[in-house]
């Protein structure tokens, strides 16, 4: 496929599962073994569209690097074992690390705590002409942080602040900060990986009866899968009340590996084909220098 068709293909993909408007979103109308428009047999198709992607997306990256205006925010989200990291790495495979950071957040440290709760993010926020992947993010604050109280609680925020409207607070803080990103150049894409509770079942026992993958287990994943319900609950607050037309979420289905990386690749390739992407062009006068550049260096 050429450039453009992959572009176009990219689109229709991206645009299934794009949350533009988050009023009336429902995470239950959201399949995540959804494997459109492929079969459960698409593996191999889509392995070789997502080669044509990772080309595509190199390009393009290359280009936004050049002409260095724009920054793109790719912001993960997801349950454990939902597949973040594997779809990072395959869908930036192609793409030249110089251009592209990838920040992971964890439970934050005692300097972050004594911070806002978007300190230790805004700081890393992609500068022009970069990707930049955010590993968990500032959501975190309005998920987990909401699933578990004395998170909260151990927060050293003033206790007048910490009222019932803390949650609608953080969303509009932001919705407010992502409307300051884009307004600067930076494109926002965010992406829930969304698994089922039973395919993270499996993928857990997976990684207890596969030595090789042992290390990614760890005990306090199964803890967290105890709260389910409350953290889909909180994806879905945060999706209907965080997703716009400049910063929009993507549920992706993530099921099924080869179908998320896929998803993943063509809404990062969509958002960088919504803005004009193209090589510096050099003006009149500097083209004169160039061209007497040029005839000097053949002369020598
Ligand atoms: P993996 O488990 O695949 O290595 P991960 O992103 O789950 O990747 P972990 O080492 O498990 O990485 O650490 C992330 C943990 O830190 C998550 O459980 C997450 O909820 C928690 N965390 C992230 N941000 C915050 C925060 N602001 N406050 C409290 N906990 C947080
Ligand atoms: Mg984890």
């Amino acid at each position: 496929m050429d450039t453009r068709e992959v572009i176009d293909a990219a689109r229709r993909l991206a645009d299934r599962h794009i949350v533009r408007d988050g009023a009336g979103f429902r995470l239950s109308e959201h399949d995540p073994d959804d494997v459109w428009p492929f079969g459960k047999d698409g593996k191999d198709t889509a392995r070789d569209l997502l080669a044509d992607g990772v080309r595509v997306l190199s390009e393009m990256q290359d280009m936004l690097y050049a002409q260095d205006r724009w920054s793109l925010l790719a912001v993960f989200q997801a349950m454990d074992a939902a597949g973040k990291d594997g779809a990072i790495k395959h869908v930036m495979s192609g793409v030249n690390p110089q251009g592209c950071e990838v920040h992971s957040f964890k439970a934050p440290s005692a300097e972050e705590r004594d911070h806002d709760f978007m300190w230790r993010c805004t700081r890393l926020a992609p500068r022009r002409g970069m990707i930049g992947i955010f590993n968990r993010s500032y959501y975190e604050e309005v998920l987990v942080v909401r699933v578990r109280p004395e998170i909260l609680r151990g927060q050293q925020l003033p206790r007048e602040l910490v009222t019932d409207a803390i949650w609608e607070e953080r969303f509009q803080d932001i919705c407010k900060y992502e409307r300051y990103l884009s307004r600067n150049g930076t494109v926002i894409r965010k992406f829930f990986l969304h698994v089922s509770k039973e395919e993270q079942r499996r993928r857990f026992l997976a990684r207890i009866d596969d030595p090789s993958k042992n290390w990614k287990f760890s005990e306090g994943d199964v803890a967290e899968r105890a709260h389910w319900d409350e953290y889909m609950r909180a994806y879905e607050d945060a999706i209907r009340k965080t997703s716009s037309e400049h910063a929009p979420w993507v549920v992706v289905p993530a099921d099924n590996k080869w179908y998320t990386r896929l998803v993943v690749a063509a809404v990062m390739i969509d958002a960088l084909a919504s803005v004009d992407l193209h090589y510096p062009e050099l003006d009149e006068a500097a083209r004169a220098r160039l061209a007497e550049t040029r005839a000097r260096l053949v002369a020598e």
